[in-house]
């Protein structure tokens, strides 16, 4: 199928580069996936090697603009300094690179501030870490440490620009990070070992097609009158006929959501749910198979039935698992004998009842078709 020069600028996939829990493997790298779209990489994650795995696939990591951290675990986190030296390497000096954002709890500007400076690492581009900063219910009580929120006169590194420090907003029960012409991106509260956040990335809605043949017959001709009622204005003909947007333009477009979580057992508050409701795609993780759910939970981590609990009860178009305790190969890679990875399809399968699910490897791509909606066509009277 062709598709056309819109739908593909409009092309949104999912890469996943790091698919393993707690280190990364020959067969699963440490955490870490990519939301691409418009040529532009939004990376999720960056655990130990990411750099490596960019460099095997089809992503250039010099395209990254926006990084998300869910929580500071290393195999989270590890590959961030990294692999932020190599995109200055390859990158010109002349290239005019707008500031890569960073986005994830607090202490993350503390970690990437002190190894650039004692590695004394420059970049040929700015940076800039906006910092969570998370509530006491979202660890062990052992492992709660008082958020140490930066000094105004705390010293930047030369190429690091001040970021915002982002509260819950405790009417939402959120945190507000992204709004820009495309796109909503707001996280919330996970339950893990240490502090974890879920992000929830929403595509705004379009405007649906122009009606042209519906204009020519009202004696418009395409012009700029086509692309001002596109852009939702009102226009005014000179026999002095006024044309509403509504009257011409076909339903919108609904956005696309994609919700990628960060390492959890559970989700705290109710927010997670609301935020996730209807998402066209959610990336959970499902480190242990449910035989051994204590030991999962003891270590802040799901099963696939928890797993696929939550994606049913948002009701969500497609669960992506991933996250894997290392013991479970890439089904490719499994040999007889070895813990089968298709059992935790089997178990979250059970619990949404048929519906598929996807276990990620790395590497996997995910395009994220649009939404359709049943054209609303007004006839013409
Ligand atoms: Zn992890
Ligand atoms: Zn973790």
């Amino acid at each position: 199928m062709r598709m056309s020069r819109a739908a593909v600028a409009m092309a949104m996939e999912l890469t996943f580069l790091g698919t393993g829990s707690a280190y990364p493997s020959p067969s699963r790298g440490a955490s870490a996936l990519v939301l691409r779209y418009q040529g532009e990489c939004w990376l999720f994650d960056c655990g130990e090697g990411t750099q490596t795995q960019f460099m095997r696939s089809q992503l250039r990591a010099g395209k990254i603009a926006k990084i998300f951290i869910t929580h500071l675990h290393g195999d989270h986190l590890f590959g961030l300094p990294g692999l932020l030296c190599t995109v200055s390497l390859q990158s010109s000096p002349l290239s005019n690179k707008q500031p890569v954002e960073v986005y994830g709890p607090v202490g993350l500007r503390k970690f990437l501030r002190t190894s650039m400076n004692l590695s004394h690492s420059q970049l040929l581009f700015p940076y800039v870490v906006h910092e969570l900063v998370p509530t006491e219910d979202q660890c062990f009580p052992e492992e709660w440490r008082e958020p140490c929120i930066q000094k105004e006169d705390d010293q930047l590194h030369p190429q690091e620009l001040p970021g915002k420090t982002i509260y819950l907003n405790p009417q939402e029960d959120c945190y507000n990070l992204v709004t820009d012409e495309q796109f909503i991106v707001k996280a919330f509260r996970l339950f893990h070992r240490i502090p974890s956040f879920g992000f929830v990335i929403e595509e705004k809605k379009r405007p649906g097609r122009l009606q042209t043949q519906k204009l020519k017959d009202m004696g418009v001709q395409p012009g700029p009158l086509y692309g001002k009622l596109k852009n939702g204005q009102t226009i005014t003909l000179n026999n002095g006929v006024r044309i509403f947007p509504m009257d011409v333009l076909e339903a919108p477009i609904p956005g696309r959501k994609i919700c990628i979580l960060g390492d959890c057992s559970r989700i705290v508050g109710d927010m997670g749910k609301k935020l996730c409701s209807d998402a066209d795609v959610l990336v959970h993780e499902a480190t242990l198979d449910d035989s051994q759910s204590d030991k999962a939970e003891e270590h802040g981590h799901c099963t696939p039935k928890t797993a696929a609990e939550f994606a049913k009860s948002c009701k969500v178009k497609r669960l992506i698992l991933t996250h894997f305790s290392q013991r479970y190969k890439p089904t490719a890679l499994t040999n007889a004998g070895d813990d089968d990875v298709m059992e935790l399809k089997t178990q979250a399968e059970l619990v949404l009842e048929g519906q598929e699910v996807t276990l990620a490897e790395d590497f996997m791509v995910i395009e994220i078709p649009f939404n359709k909606t049943k054209q609303q066509i007004i006839p013409t009277k």
